[in-house]
């Protein structure tokens, strides 16, 4: 009778989380911090970036279900709350299919917010700091609009983005829905794909293995890193705020690298003997980038807490298990 009670409780306080992307980089890590608090997850990815290897542990979990599925396509399950998460996140990537990235962001969008309003339920966005694009402003406030080319290689994914963000907020304004938005900054970590060529994975693999380290233009282009524990934990923040907090919120860790610093960190920390050698600057490629993040300090009462070398340790140890 006692045990029957407790599962009752149990089941009446388990909420039902969908994350869409659940097998990629980041979704993996919300994954198994939504298990972790007690949630059950349903994790939806058409493993175009993502793997089954990432998620591996979690797939005999009771409480983890695993669903094939792509999000441009309508999805109808029952659930309490959706962080959508598709979406390619390299350029590389994203640029390798630019109408399915394109796709991705604002069909996925739709039936993510179609479900989501059917349900009357909270749905976050993983947004980017990309609808910044190559800023003018320094360091970049969620108010600020961004500068953008909107027929670049860069585009399928800002724009996407930007549009996606577009669509939560009409929701909201039309379906008097409760939505979330964070503009996500450039994150590493364990499970950041190999070889998906951005410069965190790109370093610390060549380092690894003794090969030049490439750096894109002069390395003076800045970018901030933001550890992915700490994102993930931006995140859950977000989506636990009250109705009426929707954002954009800037989730990132505000310490500014150029790449030669990455470059010569990496180098450092792995004790490797590789020469950095430059190459072409990418087109588009912004040049400098940092979130001001007093708005989620105030909001979400959070700050990126790992220092970039602490991170990088963490992530070279994971990078040495495949080297
Ligand atoms: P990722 O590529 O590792 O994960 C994306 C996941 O989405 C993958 O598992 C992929 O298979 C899945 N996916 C792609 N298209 C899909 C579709 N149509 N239907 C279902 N699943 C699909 O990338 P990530 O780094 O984990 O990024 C996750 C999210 O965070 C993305 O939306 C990305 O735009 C955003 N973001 C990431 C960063 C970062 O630095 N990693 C920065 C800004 C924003
Ligand atoms: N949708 C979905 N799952 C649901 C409800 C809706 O995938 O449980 C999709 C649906 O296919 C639709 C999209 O979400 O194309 C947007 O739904 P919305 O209700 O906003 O628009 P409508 O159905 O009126 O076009
Ligand atoms: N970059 C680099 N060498 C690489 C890969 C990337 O110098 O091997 C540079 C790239 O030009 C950009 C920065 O590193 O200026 C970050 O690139 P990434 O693709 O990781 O992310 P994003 O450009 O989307 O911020």
């Amino acid at each position: 009778m006692v045990d029957r009670q407790l599962d009752a409780n149990r089941y009446a306080l388990n909420r039902r989380v969908l994350v869409t992307g659940g097998a990629g980089f980041l979704g993996s890590h919300l994954c198994d911090r939504l298990i972790d608090r007690g949630d059950e997850v349903l994790c939806v990815d058409n493993f175009f970036t993502g793997s089954r290897t990432n998620i591996a542990h979690l797939l005999d979990n009771p409480r983890f279900e695993l669903m094939r599925h792509d999000i441009t396509f309508p999805l109808f399950v029952e659930v309490d709350e959706i962080y959508n998460l598709a979406c390619p996140a390299s350029p590389v990537r994203y640029q390798f299919d630019p109408v399915q990235t394109t796709k991705t962001s604002v069909v996925g969008a739709i039936n993510m917010l179609g479900l989501a309003k059917r349900l009357r339920i909270p749905i976050l966005q993983a947004s980017t700091s990309e609808v910044y694009g190559d800023p003018d402003v320094h360091p970049q406030t969620e108010s600020y609009w961004g500068n953008v080319n909107p027929i670049g290689p860069r585009s399928c994914y800002d724009e996407g983005k930007r549009c996606a963000e577009t669509l939560f907020f009409d929701y909201r304004r039309q379906h008097d829905m409760n939505v979330k938005v964070v503009r996500i900054f450039n994150t590493y970590g364990p499970r950041m794909h190999l070889n998906d060529g951005r410069v965190v994975s790109n370093f610390i693999l060549q380092a690894l293995r003794g090969e030049d380290i490439t750096v894109f233009g002069s390395g003076e282009q800045s970018r901030s890193f933001c550890y992915v524990d700490d994102l993930i934990d931006g995140m859950i923040r977000m989506m636990d705020t009250p109705r009426d907090v929707s954002g954009p919120v800037n989730i990132g860790n505000n310490g500014e690298f150029t790449m030669l610093e990455l470059a010569e960190a990496v180098i450092e920390l792995t004790s490797s003997t590789s020469k950095v050698t430059h190459l072409k600057l990418p087109q588009d490629d912004p040049r400098r980038r940092c979130p001001d993040t007093s708005y989620a300090a105030d909001l979400l009462d959070w700050k990126a807490s790992t220092p970039l070398r602490e991170g990088l340790i963490r992530t070279i140890a994971y990078f040495r298990e495949f080297v």
